[in-house]
């Protein structure tokens, strides 16, 4: 059976658009139900430690889907290829704060750092670095350390995790000390206790109340993998992207292939939405997606209605009049054919609300 994904790409643009709006609306929906509130308290509750997970804006790399974690406790950061920079003024500030407002409730964080790679074919790795696997996992150590200079060397509250993600298994890769590696794909019939075991050898520097929240994510990714064994995957080779999304609070949008996302973290941030404006007029130039337009869509989420609202319509707006200039003058044929969607997520329930456009 086609994907989702696939089905959507050969559709007119009205009509992709209104089933990506339709995707976020099911989203919020299933966020909201009893079932999917219950399961985050309980989750929490057993598992309190903070997770960061700093990842590339494909969309294959869906952790929470790949760990079986339920949705609403990883917090993701996302940029094209996974490139960040701790000293990035609004990065480092929301950063710090997730840390300190989790220490304040007596919880340690763990930071997980990913790069993401394919081990079938090469072509299948990170745009962002051009494939280069070695470039994107050097990358991912930077941070690593910008990690142990913001919170302490010796680790014991804040655990930056170096991950890869294999993107034809779903498999995480975990990089310990000393270049010891846990692959998970190579423990499929291993116990619990192994993987723990495991776990203790590769991270032995781990805070023991981490290592307790990591396991549940290595647990998880061992029964995803480990279903998909033998399974017909459709590995989505080619770039099909035709949304470009600007802002943050896109949880929903974890359809391959379909939207490239752009935290608004990078202070050039010209760059990052030139190369996605780049890889969506190469998708129509080769036919791979139709040339009859592509979403331009800026959120913000929100907590409280008065100002926090009001500052997110602000920056919402600000955020898809600055993209727009920037594919006006960097591919002003692609420009002609954006479809502009400007919105703010309510994020306590995930509702996203469309603003209309600014006079
Ligand atoms: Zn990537």
């Amino acid at each position: 059976m086609p994907s989702p994904a696939r089905l959507l790409h050969d559709q007119p643009i009205e009509q992709r658009i209104d089933a990506l709006l339709a995707l976020s609306h099911q989203h919020a929906k299933h966020f909201g139900s009893p079932g999917a509130w219950l399961a985050r308290e309980r989750y929490l509750a057993k598992h309190p430690t903070n997770i960061l997970v700093m990842k590339c804006m494909d969309g294959r790399i869906h952790i929470p889907h790949a760990t079986r974690t339920p949705l609403g406790i990883i917090t993701p950061f996302r940029n094209l290829g996974g490139i960040f920079h701790l000293g990035w003024p609004y990065l480092g500030e929301l950063v710090s704060e997730a840390v300190t407002s989790a220490a304040k409730r007596g919880s340690a964080s763990l930071m997980m750092i990913t790069y993401h790679f394919s081990r079938g074919e090469r072509r299948r790795g990170c745009a962002g670095f051009q494939c280069d696997v070695e470039a994107a996992k050097a990358h991912a150590y930077r941070l690593a350390e910008q990690a142990d200079a913001l919170f302490g060397h010796e680790r014991h509250h804040v655990y930056p995790l170096v991950c890869g993600f294999e993107t034809d298994r779903d498999a995480l890769i975990l990089h310990g000390e000393n270049d010891k590696t846990l692959d998970i794909s190579t423990w499929i019939g291993h116990s619990r206790d192994d993987l723990a075991a495991a776990l203790a050898d590769v991270c032995p520097d781990m805070p023991a109340d981490i290592r307790r929240d990591v396991l549940p994510l290595l647990e998880g990714n061992l029964a995803h993998v480990t279903a998909l064994e033998g399974a017909t995957r459709e590995l989505d080779i080619e770039h099909r992207e035709w949304v470009i999304c600007i802002g943050r609070g896109f949880d929903f949008l974890h359809l391959p292939n379909t939207a490239l996302i752009i935290g608004p973290y990078e202070p050039d941030l010209a760059k990052p939405i030139g190369t996605a404006a780049a890889i969506i007029e190469a998708n129509m130039r080769s036919g791979r997606i139709p040339d009859d337009g592509f979403m331009l869509l800026a959120s913000t989420p929100y907590h409280q209605n008065g100002v926090d609202r009001a500052r997110a319509e602000l920056k919402s707006h600000f955020l898809s009049d600055f993209a727009e200039g920037v594919i006006t003058q960097q591919h002003p044929e692609l420009a002609a054919k954006m479809h502009r969607h400007t919105a703010v997520v309510h994020w306590p329930t995930r509702e996203l609300h469309t603003l209309s456009p600014r006079r």
